[in-house]
């Protein structure tokens, strides 16, 4: 039975800080960084629903009824200047993951027939949260810029242009790659985080970085000496060393997305 799905998008802006009441300002700073101070956020909502579609009219939902649900949800965010606003985070911080879980705690779970199956929030340009039923992951963007060549090394420059193209110029060519760090967990109940970014990006710093930023990936890095630098293998090689790693951490990576252009993405799963 196919399954059909309907999403609908919303966005909303608020005021927040970061910060643990009970913890000094070292602390505080430590953890949250510069968003223990009041700063501004702009977020982007997608609420994602299932259903069978109705033999009269043709919908699953009717989206003038989805409508004013999803009004009401962002309302009290809308403006809001959190934690002080809204008693529902009074003692949570106003993490992305924990507005998340507002909004997924807050929607009607069944709109007629329809159910809603995922949530996703986008705060600015950097973070998502994906909430379902069963799931929460966390995903943070990084940038970094690699060059490679595409080639065999049993085929000569002929062979590999007409295998590669223009990827496999003998000198190589560069990327700036935007990579995309999923982990999958429950937020913090000190925190409001699934991962502190600021160990999230040491992680990637040391792991990704380290290795592969400014790089020539055929010949400064022993991981591709034997193994084409296409971006699936990158995409595949980088997933490995920080599930790894994440895992020595005590966090579970879900997914690494890295798009090497604006039209070539490339994804990895657990
Ligand atoms: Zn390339």
């Amino acid at each position: 039975m196919p399954v059909v799905s309907l999403s609908r998008r919303a966005a909303f802006s608020l005021g927040r800080r970061l910060f643990h009441p009970d913890w000094d300002e070292t602390r505080n700073r430590a953890c949250f960084g510069r968003d223990v101070g009041p700063h501004g956020a702009n977020y982007a909502i997608e609420l994602v629903f299932a259903g069978q579609i109705s033999p009269e009219d043709g919908m699953i939902v009717n989206i003038a009824d989805l409508k004013p649900l999803i009004a009401d949800l962002i309302t009290p965010l809308d403006g809001a200047f959190l934690p002080d606003t809204l008693p529902e985070f009074a003692h949570k911080r106003p993490t992305a993951e924990n507005i998340a879980l507002y909004l997924w705690q807050n929607f009607p779970a069944t709109v007629v027939e329809a159910t809603l199956t995922e949530l996703h929030l986008e705060e600015g340009a950097h973070v998502r949260v994906e909430k379902t039923s069963r799931t929460m992951i966390v995903s943070r963007s990084f940038e970094f810029a690699a060059a490679h060549r595409l080639a065999l090394s049993d085929l000569d420059d002929a062979g590999n242009m007409a295998r590669f193209g223009i990827c496999s110029n003998r000198a190589g060519h560069g990327h700036n790659f935007n990579l995309s760090v999923g982990v999958e967990g429950q937020p913090d109940a000190q925190t409001g985080f699934i991962i502190p970014p600021q160990l999230l990006d040491k992680v990637v710093t040391e792991e990704v970085f380290a290795r592969f930023d400014h790089k020539h990936l055929n010949e400064d890095c022993p991981e591709f000496r034997e193994l084409v630098p296409t971006s699936e293998n990158l995409a595949l090689v980088i997933f490995r060393i920080l599930s790894d790693r994440l895992e020595r951490e005590g966090f579970r990576l879900a997914r690494v997305h890295l798009q090497e252009t604006a039209k070539n993405g490339f994804e990895v799963t657990r």
